[in-house]
């Protein structure tokens, strides 16, 4: 029945749905007066203007009010497009005009009815009264309220609509009363409940109530009229027509709901796809959690700023250290908070520039750089007193476009203009890329505990590239064979005859040169491309341990480097198993190293994989044991059979009494757990003596042989450098 509430949407939009058919309605009306005005005139020639213009009061207050609500509509729907908020100087010429016409009639209205008694003169006035109380409205909204919100225009249409309504339905009535007492028609009464009530939508209470208003009013206006004819069929055609009449109106009643519903329900398909849609265009913008624009829009507005303003401004990347920590000890939700505090900082810091929350803990910002470094100090204090309890700090990276050329391109492009030419590099950089370089130096700064801010400066662009090029074509080194293994000798501590040896990765590349596997090894395992690099060494060592054997030669065991990531990004176990059959090595030629930091993380499936190396008969060895912080938990967890002792306990052999005990006890405490050790990283003669004397049974380091190709470990072998002594 329409008692509950509609939602805002819903008004509005029902609202403006019955501004739209008054156009439609109005402009049959005007059609419709218009003819009347001039079948008056040809009905009854030759009479004064006067006798005219008495006789046409009706169809001018009809004429007027349907000139009103069209002037109203197409304001209204005019305001609706957008195109201008504002008096219409045209309505106000129009709605004063018809207020002139208006007084006219009511002043001529009064003259003829000179002498009527009050009481019929206000109901012979009503539709005057109601005419003018259109017009007033009409004025008042097109001089005070035509700027205000369309949403409360609307509810005003929706009165002046209702009074237009009462009009036309006064005058249906009247006319078809008139007409139906002489067997005439009724179709203007039927006409107007239909515009009324069916074409106008009202919740239906408002319906029903006006239906049952208007048929009240019909029959009681014509019913006395025909029980006073005189037929003798005016009680049967009284009853008949009530009947009619009833039916009628139960028609109207239920077309009228129905209409409702249906209007309703496409408001609020309506409202929903707008909301979706607002949501949507929201979410492709904003950063949800913090309110801060996402990195889409970072881009954009950063572009935008670049273009208009280009000079003086860096990107900086920050990044909240240790926020995982934060999250770890005071759950999620407190992690959010910080989260929103943090962003609500930066925004304060930054007011007017371009910020974005990126990802995590990590934001953009576009920034001015006059006062840059004392707001970033500024920044960060804020950020650490949040929670003194834990240890937050800022970490920053910045960008400056420009800061990264070098001297001879700025030169030779522009002369000597360098602030144009920041301004024209500002212009040309795109802001992802300056938003990754400026993460790029700041991540150069990870374990770095006294760095807060690092510049993205013409040494780190060299990185930089050197990175994406290390990233871009470690397939092309692979296949164009620039993937080298060295190999370093590992020995037997009590006559330093060669157990084995290590393989490990060198890239020898046409443009970069020789890089070292610190050069490309994190790199890879940052972008997950270290598998690549893995599989390749894997696949020349078996290669080579065969080529020796055919040869005739004895093969010593080399040990593989596993990358934690092999095991997520390849099956390890099965790579490695084919390449041993494809090559035809027996499975004690091979080793596997997992270094210790691989084993922090609770991984069931490397448990597994190890598992499955060991029982293929491969060795297991545990790679930089030490290194870590959890170390022995490691032990605990996992079997080996050799320890790699880390060959930071070596680093302070001469200086700190205390290595050699930690060392000591180490090698004891693999010997304990069934595990043999090995000490890499050995450079002198004592610390080789020292470290036979407490049990440690192989030696690897410098003091025993550098990583060297294959041919030379050959050659060392053969002229007896090396002699090699194998376990089995
Ligand atoms: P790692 O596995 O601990 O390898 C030992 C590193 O210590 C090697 O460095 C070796 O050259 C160096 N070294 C050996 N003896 C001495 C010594 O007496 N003194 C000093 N100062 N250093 C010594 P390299 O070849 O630069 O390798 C560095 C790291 O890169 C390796 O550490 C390993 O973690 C990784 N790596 C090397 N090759 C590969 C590979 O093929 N795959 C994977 N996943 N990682 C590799
Ligand atoms: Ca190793
Ligand atoms: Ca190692």
């Amino acid at each position: 029945m329409g008692l509950h509430r509609h939602t805002k949407y819903e008004t509005q939009y029902i609202n403006e749905t019955n501004i739209r058919t008054a156009i439609y309605m109005a402009v049959v009306v005007i059609a419709l007066e218009i003819w009347m005005l001039i079948r008056y005139v040809d009905k009854r020639p030759g009479l004064t203007f006067m006798k005219y213009f008495d006789g046409w009061t009706n169809y001018l207050i009809l004429l007027s009010s349907a000139w009103i609500i069209l002037t109203f509509s197409i304001s209204f729907k005019y305001k609706e497009s957008g195109r201008k908020h504002g008096r219409s100087i045209i309505g106000i010429i129009s709605g004063s005009l018809t207020l002139l016409l208006d007084i006219l009639m009511s002043i001529r209205f009064l003259h003829v009815r000179k002498g009527m008694p009050f009481k019929d003169l206000i109901e012979a006035s009503k539709y005057l009264v109601l005419l003018t109380l259109l017009i007033v409205c009409y004025l008042i909204y097109e001089i005070f309220l035509s700027h205000k919100s369309l949403r409360s225009t609307a509810l005003y249409g929706q009165f002046l609509n209702f009074l237009f309504a009462l009009i036309c339905l006064g005058f249906g009535c009247e006319t078809s009363v008139y007409d139906v007492t002489r067997e005439r028609q009724i179709l203007c009464f039927v006409t107007m409940v239909i515009y009324a009530a069916c074409l106008l939508i009202w919740k239906p209470y408002v319906s029903i109530i006006i239906i049952s208003v208007v048929f009240n009013y019909f029959y009681s206006d014509w019913k006395p009229i025909m029980k006073a004819n005189e037929s003798p069929y005016a009680q049967n055609i009284l009853e008949a027509n009530q009947i009619n009449y009833l039916t009628f109106w139960i028609a109207l009643v239920m077309v009228s709901i129905s209409i409702y519903q249906q209007r309703l329900a496409e408001a609020k398909k309506d409202e929903n796809l707008v909301t979706a849609n607002a949501r949507l265009k929201k979410l492709a913008v904003e950063d949800e959690l913090t309110g801060l624009s996402n990195i889409y829009q970072f881009v954009q507005d950063a572009k935008e700023v670049m273009l208009n303003t280009p000079g003086n401004k860096t990107y900086l990347f920050l990044n909240i250290e240790n926020f995982k920590n934060y999250n770890d000890q005071f759950g999620y939700q407190a992690g959010n908070k910080f989260l929103k505090k943090v962003a609500g900082m930066i925004k304060d810091t930054f007011s007017g520039c371009p910020v974005a929350r990126q990802a995590y803990d990590h934001f953009a910002v576009l920034a001015d750089n006059d006062g840059l470094m004392e707001k970033l100090e500024g920044l960060r204090r804020q950020i650490i007193n949040i929670n003194t309890d834990i240890h937050i700090d800022l970490k920053v990276g910045a960008y400056t476009p420009g800061s990264d050329m070098s001297e001879s391109t700025i030169l030779t492009s522009h002369g000597s203009g360098t602030d144009n030419d920041m301004k024209a590099a500002g212009k040309m950089v795109d802001p992802r890329i300056a938003i990754d370089r400026a993460r790029f130096a700041c991540s150069l700064m990870k374990n770095k505990y006294d760095k807060h801010f690092m510049a993205y400066d013409r040494k780190v662009d060299s990185d930089f590239h050197k990175r994406q090029y290390i990233v871009n074509n470690i397939d092309h080194a692979v296949e164009n064979g620039y993937i080298k293994v060295f190999y370093q000798p590992v020995v037997w501590s009590e006559n330093h005859t060669l157990c084995g040896c290590e393989a490990l990765a060198r890239w020898d590349d046409p443009k970069y040169g020789f890089l070292s596997p610190a050069d490309f090894i994190p790199v890879l395992e940052e972008y997950r491309q270290i598998h690549k690099l893995d599989k390749c060494i894997w696949e020349i060592v078996c290669r080579d341990l065969r080529n020796v054997k055919a040869s005739g030669m004895q093969p010593v065991p080399v040990s593989l480097n596993f990358s934690r990531l092999d095991f997520e990004l390849m099956d390890t176990v099965t790579v490695l198993e084919e390449l041993v059959d494809k090559y035809q090595i027996g499975k004690n030629d091979i080793h596997v190293e997992i270094t210790e930091s691989a084993l922090t993380d609770n991984m069931g499936m490397l448990r597994q994989s190890m598992n499955r190396l060991k029982d293929d008969g491969f060795s297991v060895w545990l790679d930089d044991f030490g290194s870590g912080y959890s170390s022995l938990n490691v032990l605990k967890d996992y079997s080996f059979d050799v320890l790699k002792i880390d060959m930071k306990f070596l680093s302070s052999f001469d200086s700190n009494d205390k290595s050699k005990v930690i060392l000591n006890m180490i090698i004891e405490l693999a010997a304990n757990l069934g595990m043999y050790s090995l000490t890499e990283g050995v450079e002198t003669e004592e610390e080789a003596d020292f470290l036979t004397k407490v049990g440690c049974g192989r030696l690897q380091g410098y003091y025993f042989g550098k990583p060297m190709p294959l041919n030379d470990i050959i050659e060392k072998i053969q002229n007896g450098t090396y002699i090699i002594k194998r376990l089995v």
